[in-house]
């Protein structure tokens, strides 16, 4: 994952890449909810945050802590 850059420029515009899935999507209230703060816009694009998925990358992580409980 590193090296890849957050945001990236398109023939259309800006664009964002989601922490979960990894896809680019436009820098867009349309894709990513915006925030409040120091970041335009989410982590995560709308899609993500609605399903609650963060990502395959943490999944194992997750289960490992489960598991040792
Ligand atoms: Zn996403």
């Amino acid at each position: 994952m590193f090296g890849r850059p957050r945001t990236i420029e398109t023939e259309i515009g800006t664009e964002m890449r989601c922490a979960a899935c990894l896809e680019y999507w436009p820098a867009d209230p349309e894709f990513f909810a915006p925030q409040p703060g120091h970041a335009r816009f989410s982590a995560r694009c709308l899609a993500c945050i609605r399903a609650g998925y963060w990502g395959t990358r943490q999944a194992p992580h997750f289960r490992a802590l489960a598991m040792d409980t």
